[in-house]
């Protein structure tokens, strides 16, 4: 497969960028019109594979190195960084799971008018237009399937959301989804010089993620399903769009999920949950729980929480019983992303911390 895809790109896809005259020998025979079938074929799955993210507005300064602040709207009085994806905030002790994305445009009163588009096509999964339900403020999710992988990408702090869009439409890359606001129901708000949209690229956890909260938090509330921001596992989106740049035709958004790094692995004693179906293509292959039977899965999370591998194990390779089993921590990637809290270390011993055993409890509910 891959080996085809290398050669189609080297001989055929060329014709996608430069179109290129035919020698006035070769008229449209049949071999001539399948030729460019098959090139106007691969030309648009080069496109649906190779770029599948789109920027959300028309700022383009991530691509410029050292213009980066024009990029990231910053939190008041810090650096660019804290407008970006990671253990970000409160000086590395707090995570932000998405790019804060200045404003390029603005009406006579200082307000941000950006138009705020599709990342890739897909269909909208939620809006939520009661700004004051949520620090997103006003904010759409959409649904997208990128190699046959479910992400979901979130625009949050919108001004106002695209008249008439409702879950289930469906959108291409591109098409304006709202507009640039400052909403959300924080008490000190976002300042006008901060204007930006809040953009994130999720996998989704578990959809009976309203049951789980009913059951994890009694009595408090939960505004808006499943599409509440603990349900969904936020990866680097400027990591992606930095890659997709980099190696062009080449990238791969299923190879980048994979390659996340882990910050532990956990051995989960349970053989179905929503998840496994959800995203079958992180299932890796292991011919001892294929031949014994699968009586358990070893789950690899990465440091903000995003499983990306699970691996099936049988009876036979897995000691003790409890229910969430702590098999590694990789102590650079701890050292390096810790404020998410998953595990922590006591006496010289690592063990889950309780945000690590409520994901776990989430994603195997
Ligand atoms: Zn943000």
């Amino acid at each position: 497969m891959v080996v085809g895809f290398r050669w189609l790109k080297r001989s055929w896809l060329r014709p996608c960028h430069r179109p290129r005259r035919l020698p006035a020998s070769l008229s449209l025979s049949r071999a001539g019109t399948a030729l460019f079938v098959l090139a106007a074929f691969s030309c648009a799955w080069q496109h649906a594979i190779a770029q599948p993210f789109r920027l959300p507005t028309a700022n383009r300064f991530l691509f410029d190195q050292g213009a980066e602040d024009k990029f990231f709207a910053a939190t008041p009085g810090k650096t660019w960084t804290t407008g970006c994806f990671g253990c970000v905030r409160s000086d590395g002790g707090q995570m932000h799971e998405g790019l804060d994305i200045r404003s390029m445009q603005r009406d006579r009163h200082g307000e941000p008018t950006d138009p705020v588009m599709a990342t890739a096509d897909g269909t909208v999964a939620y809006v939520n237009a009661r700004p004051s339900l949520s620090n997103y403020g006003n904010y759409v999710v959409l649904r997208h399937v990128i190699e046959g992988v479910e992400v979901y990408s979130l625009y949050a702090h919108l001004h106002s959301v695209r008249a008439g869009l409702k879950a289930g439409e469906a959108v291409r890359t591109g098409e304006v989804i709202g507009v640039m606001g400052r909403t959300a129901n924080t008490r000190q708000g976002i300042a006008k010089d901060r204007a930006h949209v809040h953009f994130e690229l999720n996998l989704f956890l578990n959809e009976r993620f309203d049951a789980w909260h009913r059951k994890t938090f009694p009595g408090q509330r939960n505004d808006h399903g499943a599409w509440n921001g603990q349900n969904l596992a936020g990866v680097d989106p400027r990591a992606i769009f930095l890659a997709e740049r980099n190696q062009g035709a080449a990238f791969s958004f299923l190879s980048f999920l994979r390659g996340q790094t882990d910050l532990c692995r956990v051995l989960v004693r349970q053989t179905d949950f929503p998840w496994l179906r959800r995203y079958p293509a992180l299932i890796r292959r292991n011919p001892v729980a294929e031949r014994e039977g699968v009586a358990g899965y070893e789950i690899a999370l990465n440091f903000n929480g995003v499983p990306f591998a699970a691996t099936p194990r049988a009876a036979s390779e897995i000691r003790g019983r409890a229910r969430f089993q702590l098999l590694s921590v990789n102590e650079a990637e701890y050292r390096r992303n810790p404020c998410r809290k998953l595990v922590r270390s006591r006496g010289g011993r690592w063990e889950l911390a309780n945000n690590g055993l409520r994901l776990l409890d989430l994603l195997t509910y």
